[in-house]
C-alpha cells in the first residue's frame, strides 16, 4: 500500500482544511496556496484514481458529478464563470496524485495555472 495522499488525509480529518462542499463521494476545499481570487479543489473522497484519465475510465459518472459541483461552487463563489483544470502528470504540474479539479475564478490572469 502506498502512503495516503494529502487529500485522503483531509477526508479522514487528519489535516485541517476549509471545506466548501461535501457529500458522500466528493469533497471541495479552498486551495492552501491560491493562484486566483477564487481557487477551490474538488476531489473524490476515494484515492483510487490518480488523475482525470483514470477517473474518466473508472467512474465517468463521478467525473461528471465533479464538473457539476464545480459549476455549483462557481455559482456560489464567483458569478458562475470559472476555469476547470486537471493537471495530469508531473511534467504538467501535478503534485498530488489523487485526482482533483482546480476551480479558478473571480478575476483570472495568465498566471492562474
Ligand atoms: P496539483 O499541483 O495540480 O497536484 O495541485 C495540488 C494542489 O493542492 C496545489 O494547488 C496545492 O496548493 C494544494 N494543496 C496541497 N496541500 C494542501 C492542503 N493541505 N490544503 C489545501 N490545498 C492543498
Amino acid at each position: 500500500m502506498s502512503e495516503p495522499s494529502v487529500f485522503e488525509r483531509i477526508v479522514a480529518g487528519e489535516i485541517p482544511s476549509t471545506k466548501v462542499f461535501e457529500n458522500e463521494r466528493v469533497l471541495a476545499i479552498r486551495d492552501i496556496a491560491p493562484k486566483a481570487p477564487v481557487h477551490l479543489l474538488v476531489f473524490p473522497k476515494t484515492g483510487a484514481y490518480a488523475d482525470v484519465a483514470e477517473l474518466a475510465a473508472g467512474d465517468p459518472a463521478l467525473l461528471a458529478e465533479i464538473a457539476q459541483i464545480a459549476q455549483q461552487l462557481a455559482d456560489e463563489h464567483c458569478g458562475g464563470q470559472f476555469r476547470l483544470v486537471f493537471n495530469t502528470g508531473a511534467d504538467a504540474g501535478q503534485t498530488v496524485f489523487h485526482v482533483h479539479a482546480h476551480v479558478l475564478g473571480g478575476g483570472l490572469t495568465e498566471a492562474s495555472l
